[in-house]
């Protein structure tokens, strides 16, 4: 498709056709909310059981989006360098004519790795020392909003909860060592943690699986004889492990919060923050970047001498660690969730089935929105563009537009950058 004829000039708001990945960890067939919304986009054609898991809007080169309505097929790249100012003046330069931001939708059965991504100037070190695991050189926070209850594990779990584990969890407190658990028992600050964690990540696999197969066999007994295993996370315990038999990630849970998040809460996950999604679907919001640290739950490339190295080793409960959004004062229909960072930020829009015609707003940069739920049209300049749960917009701008909604309850997520 490279060398397909760019339309030039654009007016108003375009439709997206979208990549989809189909990686082993992802929902299967209908299961999957990728699946259902893909469906939308010919040419895709859907087969039971195979697995869907990631939706990708925006330019990402391993899976672009194209853009709809011209003469020809464009990628979304292609159409944005051909018609710049589809990025607002301030995005443009701030963002060196790119769009910065990847928006997705997940579809999650069996856990992802254990990770955390780093900051700006830490990946700029990591991918001049090396550049063939760490491909690029920018940071990449994500945000992760629930579209079904969504589970994951994020952030290190207030200092008593972990404490109660070491003393409640013997094969645990056997893998961290005597030294880690004395100074996690007296200290309450993150050298201790941070030993601790290290301790656990870089144990000899052998007595990590040994230790594991112990507390497996404990709480499997436990639990056919009628007792509760929830205050060990034992049935979390259990699942890991069948999806990664003996992995050192198993143990992780009881340093990290074990979150459901309910539809519409978020998670951030800043640099340092160490996270793992385990099951469910969501929106996903990220810059533009691959940097991944992983260091359990995985086959992959672990580095965890530079995980430990550099996570965040703060404490925090469950609550702490949901991401605030909040109600945008100028649309009744509109919550945002504005995350500390340039790249982007994600609206989620309800519209009743009250209100017959919706008005998106202009914002100064580019944006991309997907409709969830219901059906309407777009009503733009030049042309309309019908649209039903699946269909993916391109919204330059300082362009506004209207909705005209079928009189059903409408859902619809906008990712945007405004600088
Ligand atoms: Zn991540």
């Amino acid at each position: 498709m490279g060398d397909m004829a760019v339309p030039v000039g654009s007016s108003g708001v375009v439709e997206l056709r979208c990549a989809v990945q189909c990686y082993a960890w992802g929902k299967i067939g209908l299961n999957s909310a990728v699946a259902q919304l893909a469906q939308h986009s010919p040419p895709f054609k859907l087969e039971e059981d195979k697995p869907y898991s990631e939706f990708w809007m925006g330019t990402h080169p391993n899976g672009p989006s194209t853009v709809l309505g011209g003469e020809k097929e464009t990628f979304l790249s292609d159409w944005i360098d051909a018609n710049l100012d589809v990025l607002g003046p301030t995005v443009k330069e701030t963002f060196d004519g790119k769009l910065p931001f990847l928006f997705k939708v997940l579809s999650v059965n069996k856990a992802l790795s254990i990770q955390a991504h780093p900051n700006k100037s830490h990946a700029t070190v990591l991918h001049k020392e090396r550049p063939e695991i760490y491909k690029d050189p920018n940071h990449k926070p994500e945000m992760a909003i629930a579209l079904t209850p969504f589970e994951g594990l994020c952030g290190f779990r207030p200092l008593t909860e972990i404490q109660k584990f070491v003393n409640t969890v013997p094969e645990f407190a056997e893998v961290i060592g005597q030294d880690a658990a004395n100074a996690l028992a007296s200290g309450s600050d993150s050298l201790a943690l941070k030993k601790a964690f290290a301790a656990l990540m870089t144990s000899n696999p052998d007595i990590v699986s040994q230790q594991l197969n112990q507390l497996l066999e404990r709480l499997r007994e436990k639990k056919s004889s009628g007792h509760d295993i929830s205050d060990q996370c034992g049935d979390l315990v259990l699942r890991l492990n069948s999806q990664f038999p003996g992995d050192v990630g198993c143990f992780c849970i009881y340093f990290l919060n074990h979150i459901v998040l309910q539809p519409g809460e978020a998670m951030f996950l800043g640099p340092n923050l160490p996270h793992a999604y385990l099951a469910g679907d969501c929106m996903e919001c990220m810059a533009c970047s691959d940097n991944v640290v992983r260091a359990g739950l995985t086959p992959k490339f672990k580095d965890v001498e530079t995980l430990c190295e550099m996570l965040d080793y703060k404490c925090g409960t469950k609550e702490e660690n949901i991401f605030p959004c909040h109600p945008d004062p100028s649309d009744p229909y509109v919550t945002i969730y504005d995350p500390p960072v340039l790249d982007f930020a994600v609206a989620r829009i309800q519209i009743p089935t009250s209100c017959p015609l919706y008005k998106f707003q202009a914002l100064n940069g580019p944006s991309i929105a997907l409709l969830i739920s219901g059906s309407g049209c777009i009503e733009n300049t030049a042309n309309t563009i019908p649209a039903t749960r699946g269909t993916v917009l391109f919204i330059p701008a300082n362009t506004s537009f209207d909705f005209k909604c079928n009189g059903q309850d409408t859902e619809i997520y906008r990712a945007f950058c405004v600088v």
